[in-house]
């Protein structure tokens, strides 16, 4: 199968992109390296161009031909989205508009697309599943949710099959170090804490310690990106037999507080993980945990990372020594 990654130079873009090529795919990756690495793009064949740049957007489908697009490309930082909603918007809406419409020009009708938990808003339920409304708080998840809906439209209007998988909270690193998770400015609860650990990054602020949880601080669901990854894999299967558009979530079914996190982290680092408290972080529910049963039940996705423990350990051994 041949399938075209956009954002396969991103963090969870190249491990989908070494689990395609490790099960035989042939993958072509696009990415625009504004937040990705070009040393992650270690397998398949790179283009360098932009979704908002029709011309370099045409360049990657240009004499190829592919089966379906895998779609990773967006700004994806909450903060960030509440005080730049236009590029947001620009780059997540317009841009996977530009994407749909060369699919469309190339005939190209398969489609899965990186969505998120960001969509639902605040939790009405504690296990929130495909049906908890869909109240986004911030640009970033009405962004991807405005792609959802388009996405159904095109279904309507196009006949274009298409799968939005929306994560909870993407973790961990490949097993063999070869790549894992480097952003910049890094925000993320587990680089931190490890980080903070090995001394390589300064100690960790822990956001709010008086949610109304078990311990006051935020419990979210940690999921491994290679189990993210075989979702993606299964969604491709899934549209040989299903027409229309689609949305499954995707985590864990459990929930670890900030401080079971650190708590993990020092156990895997061997040390302890510095940290102090601080006010909450703007946007924050104090818990987000998922239902992934439509996605276990249709697509037989079954992660293969269930203990906090065992995703950090693979995350640590990136972080111990990332090589970008
Ligand atoms: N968090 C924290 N310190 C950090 C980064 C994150 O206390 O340096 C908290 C954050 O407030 C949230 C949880 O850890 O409650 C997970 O945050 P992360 O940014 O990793 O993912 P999000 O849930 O925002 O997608």
């Amino acid at each position: 199968m041949k399938t075209l990654l956009c954002g396969g130079a991103g963090y969870i873009g190249s491990h989908m992109l070494k689990w395609l090529v490790e099960r035989g795919h042939s993958v072509t990756v696009l990415d625009n390296l504004s937040t990705g690495h070009r040393e992650a793009v270690q397998w398949g064949e790179f283009v360098q161009a932009d979704l908002l740049d029709p011309a370099s957007l045409e360049s990657a489908f240009a004499g190829r031909s592919f089966d379906a697009v895998i779609h990773f490309c967006a700004r994806s930082l909450v903060g960030e989205s509440v005080a730049q909603p236009y590029d947001y918007y620009a780059n997540n809406v317009a841009g996977t508009l530009n994407l749909l419409e060369a699919m469309k020009r190339h005939g190209v009708s398969k489609l899965v697309f990186s969505s998120t938990a960001a969509v639902f808003g605040h939790p009405v339920q504690d296990f929130i599943d495909e049906e908890h409304p869909k109240a986004p708080i911030n640009p970033y998840g009405a962004s991807k949710l405005m792609v959802e809906r388009i996405l159904a439209d095109a279904a309507q209007a196009h006949g274009l099959r298409s799968m939005a998988l929306r994560y909870f909270n993407a973790a961990g690193a490949s097993p063999e170090s070869d790549i894992g998770e480097s952003h910049q400015p890094e925000t993320h609860l587990i680089p931190n804490a490890l980080r903070a650990a090995l001394g390589t990054g300064p100690g960790l602020k822990v956001f709010g310690s008086d949610y109304p949880t078990p311990d006051g601080t935020c419990v979210r669901d940690y999921v491994h990106v290679d189990d993210l990854a075989q979702a993606h894999e299964q969604a491709l299967a899934y549209m040989d037999t299903h027409e229309g558009a689609h949305a499954f979530n995707l985590g864990n079914g459990q929930g670890f507080s900030v401080r079971e996190v650190i708590d993990a982290a020092s156990r895997v680092a061997g040390r302890p993980v510095p940290y102090e408290l601080a006010p909450r972080r703007a946007g924050d529910p104090p818990v987000l945990v998922a239902s992934s049963q439509r996605a276990r039940a249709e697509l037989g996705w079954s992660p293969r990372y269930t203990s906090l423990d065992d995703i950090i350990e693979t995350a640590y051994r990136w972080h111990r020594n990332p090589r970008y």
